[in-house]
């Protein structure tokens, strides 16, 4: 009973707090810039504005085509050249809406967006999660953890297996230098930018032998951070790694962040 009450409790001065929160700071949409009653919430324009992604799309990167051509059919980047990860599916396209609500959740500390768009997330990765897929984020260097106090990916991360009830491990991978920002490189600095800047941390090495593993991200441009992280784990014996993100770069669209 008293357990009870001070749960009430806390929960009363909670909605308090956030009532007082949103009297001084009125929750706007992160896409128009609208008042909306939810700190969570998109207005209406801010909904039309998002792209989301469906089929059809290619089979490997999930790049979205204007048509559709049967199933298992590749774009042309992944005929070239298939990326190291097995598949990847995007929830939204990055554009100039969807930067928005991205750059406002990585560097704004919108992270009450992260359960909506985990759910976004489990339903762009509907044919590549399972319940017995382990969801591991793209790791941050420790230093750059520290600067943004969360890891942006963690939390997406979590949202999708509280989503879909696969098992959470954000500790497989460990950053083991810090890289620049990828923003302003090109298609192959990227790519060196990140070559062998993951490993598998030793305490983690038995769990993924022979895994099933989702790595989650929030945008995905050319592919290079996801390709890394996914050789490392390849390396340490992964049966499959599959990549799960946010938004991704559609070819014509913005560039990112
Ligand atoms: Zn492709």
């Amino acid at each position: 009973m008293i357990a009870q009450i001070a749960a009430a409790t806390r929960d009363a001065f909670k909605g308090a707090g956030r009532r007082a929160i949103d009297f001084l700071m009125p929750p706007a949409c992160p896409v128009t810039g609208e008042r909306v009653s939810d700190p969570a919430g998109l207005s209406a324009a801010g909904w039309g504005a998002i792209q989301f992604i469906d089929e059809p799309r290619c089979d490997r990167c999930g790049v979205p085509f204007a048509a559709d051509y049967g199933l298992g059919v590749l774009c042309p980047s992944c005929i070239a050249a298939p990326p190291a990860f097995d598949c990847a599916r995007a929830a939204i396209v990055y554009d100039d809406a969807s930067h928005k609500l991205v750059v406002g959740y990585k560097h704004s500390d919108r992270t009450e967006n992260a359960a909506r768009f985990g759910a976004w997330m489990a339903r762009a990765g509907s044919d590549i999660l399972s319940a017995t897929s382990l969801i591991t984020p793209v790791p941050l260097h420790p230093w750059r953890l520290l600067a943004r106090r969360y890891n942006q990916s963690s939390l997406l991360a979590a949202a999708i297996a509280a989503e879909t009830g696969a098992r959470f491990m954000p500790d497989l991978l460990a950053r083991t230098r810090a890289t620049p920002p990828q923003k302003d490189l090109s298609v192959d600095a990227r790519a060196r930018n990140v070559a062998g800047a993951f490993a598998v941390r030793r305490s983690r090495a038995r769990d993924v032998g022979g895994a099933h593993i989702v790595l989650v991200d929030d945008v995905l441009t050319t592919g290079a951070t996801l390709s890394a992280a996914a050789k490392t784990l390849r390396r340490a014996g992964a049966a499959r790694v599959d990549a799960l993100v946010l938004a991704r770069v559609v070819k014509g669209g913005v560039g990112a962040i």
